[in-house]
């Protein structure tokens, strides 16, 4: 790939594994549902999972845990969101990627995760990233065509300089790609040699120097 400048990220699935959201949307919210309403936690958890497939993942409200905590009657999540940072696990081959590629290439963050999850997440790895976008938090849109074209301004790049990669494939590449982002797809269960996905975020640096 010639004229890369930027290596953009996805996190959730990408970067960190899903057991930190896990942790928040699957036991500690159940959890303080069932001890709020005085009933047991999988009675709560049904509950809960069934207001959130009414909201669903093409909506911001979705991503959105203040909106929950409020729609739910459970009070403030930031005890929760600091309670869970123990959840939060690199994948194994993440440090020593973004050690590597720092200093070669303008590393960045393109998010679908709220800013407040992401102080969370990025913990440790933070100081690895020029710029961390946070579609939900920052401009108020999922991981659109439009969200992708604002990042790219801010950093001061054409769509053509930058390789996006990430596990979801409406926000992390079809979106990109619309406007001319390269972006790879990152599917940790796919087949290794598939050419058009990555299983790791190994093969990433191969990618670039193809
Ligand atoms: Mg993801």
């Amino acid at each position: 790939m010639d004229g890369i400048k930027v290596v953009s990220f996805d996190v959730e699935g990408t970067l960190v594994t899903p057991d930190y959201s896990y942790a928040i949307w699957f036991e500690a919210i159940p959890r303080r549902y069932a001890e709020k309403n005085g009933i047991d936690f999988e009675r709560a958890r049904a509950i809960v999972e069934e207001e959130y497939k009414k909201v669903g993942d093409q909506r911001l409200e979705w991503y959105d845990v203040w909106y929950w905590f409020k729609r739910l009657e459970l009070g403030v999540p930031i005890p929760v969101m600091e309670g869970c940072r123990d959840k939060v696990y690199y994948y194994p081959e993440v440090e020593d990627l973004l050690t590597s590629l720092n200093g070669r290439y303008i590393l960045s963050v393109a998010s679908g995760s709220p800013r407040d999850f992401l102080v969370h997440l990025l913990k440790d790895i933070e100081p690895h990233f020029a710029k961390v976008f946070s579609s939900v938090s920052d401009y108020k849109q999922l991981k659109t065509p439009g969200f992708y074209r604002e990042m790219c301004q801010v950093l001061g790049v054409h769509p053509e300089q930058v390789v996006h990669v990430g596990d979801n494939w409406q926000f992390d590449v079809q979106a990109p790609t619309e406007i001319g982002i390269r972006a790879l797809y990152l599917d940790r269960k796919g087949q290794p040699n598939n050419e058009h996905s990555l299983v790791s975020l190994a093969q990433l640096e191969q990618h670039l120097l193809d």
